[in-house]
């Protein structure tokens, strides 16, 4: 359980970061909230020369709201202060949902959404919810920012699209459109701390009516390496009148284009059948409380 030898560097400011990363290069990891990286370096599958710890770079930190425009959310922050944060609950309620779900307390309160999306597993709370909210991510070097859109970012189990030199310093989330509605949802097999047996997020906006869906986006996590996007639901639904029989076929279509294994969580199988399960709660969630936004 001993870590190995590394020089430990805290940067304050955001230059200073981006310095010491492309200094740095392969032999250094950015340490967030830890929580997963101290693990890996415990079991010895990650033995960094350097931490940099950017906990103390304001600059990579906090919420930030403008009407019309969306969110700004630092990548070095914490999953209990997204947890919290009204704006986050009434405006992007699937990330609220799935901030709370995330571990325990005490992991909210290290963890960050940097690090969550970083770590790249395809069981991660976040990512799910962040897809179907349409967030976009910065990455940041000495040589200066770019943009892509998250389901991008993400590669696979443990890839992302980060070079080296680079550090994740926010994450962008339109302003909803009106008459939308997020949901999350998740099983595991108990209750404790489980990793999600398959999550999911849906996207949902009535048009004025309150009755025809006018945009759905459904993601699948924990079913294939990275957050799958269900092609065939927005196809089933979209221009069409709400009815339980829709949101059932739609249910069925996000099943079958998940791919999951089969692992000690849960067979490939029983997975599919949690993605019509979840698909079909979380539209009629997202379509019953849609209904009361127009
Ligand atoms: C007991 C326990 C329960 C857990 N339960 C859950 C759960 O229910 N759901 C879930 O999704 N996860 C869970 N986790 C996993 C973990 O807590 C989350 O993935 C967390 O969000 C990781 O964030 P962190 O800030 O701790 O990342 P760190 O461990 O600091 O970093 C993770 C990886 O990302 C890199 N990194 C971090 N931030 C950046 C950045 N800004 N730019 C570039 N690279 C970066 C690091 O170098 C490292 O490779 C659990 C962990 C524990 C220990």
């Amino acid at each position: 359980m001993f870590l190995n030898h590394f020089e430990y560097f805290a940067p304050q400011a955001a230059k200073d970061a981006l310095d010491l990363c492309d200094r740095l290069g392969a032999k250094a990891k950015i340490l967030a909230g830890g929580t997963d990286l101290l693990n890996l370096m415990k079991d010895k599958l990650l033995k960094p020369e350097y931490l940099i710890d950017i906990n103390n770079v304001d600059e990579f930190k906090g919420i930030f709201y403008e009407p019309g425009k969306g969110a700004v959310i630092g990548a070095a922050t914490k999953i209990s202060e997204i947890e919290r944060s009204e704006i986050i609950r009434e405006k992007y309620f699937a990330l609220h949902q799935a901030a709370g779900e995330l571990g325990s307390v005490q992991v909210r309160n290290m963890a960050t959404i940097g690090g969550n999306i970083c770590n790249a597993s395809p069981a991660a709370e976040t990512p799910t919810p962040l897809v179907a909210l349409g967030a976009k991510v910065v990455i940041s070097s000495l040589s200066g920012d770019r943009e892509m859109p998250l389901e991008e970012f993400i590669l696979g189990n443990g890839e992302t699209a980060l070079a080296e030199g680079e550090i994740l310093t926010k994450f962008l989330l339109p302003e909803p459109i009106s008459g939308s509605v997020s949901r999350y949802g998740y099983i595991g097999l108990r209750d404790a701390m489980e990793i999600d047996a398959v999550n999911l997020a849906v996207n949902l906006a009535l048009g004025e009516d309150g009755r025809i869906i006018k945009q759905l986006k459904l993601v699948m996590g924990s079913v294939f390496p990275r957050p799958l996007v269900s092609e065939e639901a927005p196809e089933i639904l979209i221009g069409k009148e709400f009815s339980a029989e829709l949101a059932e076929e739609a249910a069925r279509a996000a099943s079958s284009e998940s791919k999951p294994i089969s692992d000690i969580r849960a067979s490939a199988e029983y997975r599919r059948e949690i993605v019509a399960v979840l698909s079909r709660r979380l539209l009629q969630e997202a379509f019953s409380a849609a209904q009361g936004e127009v």
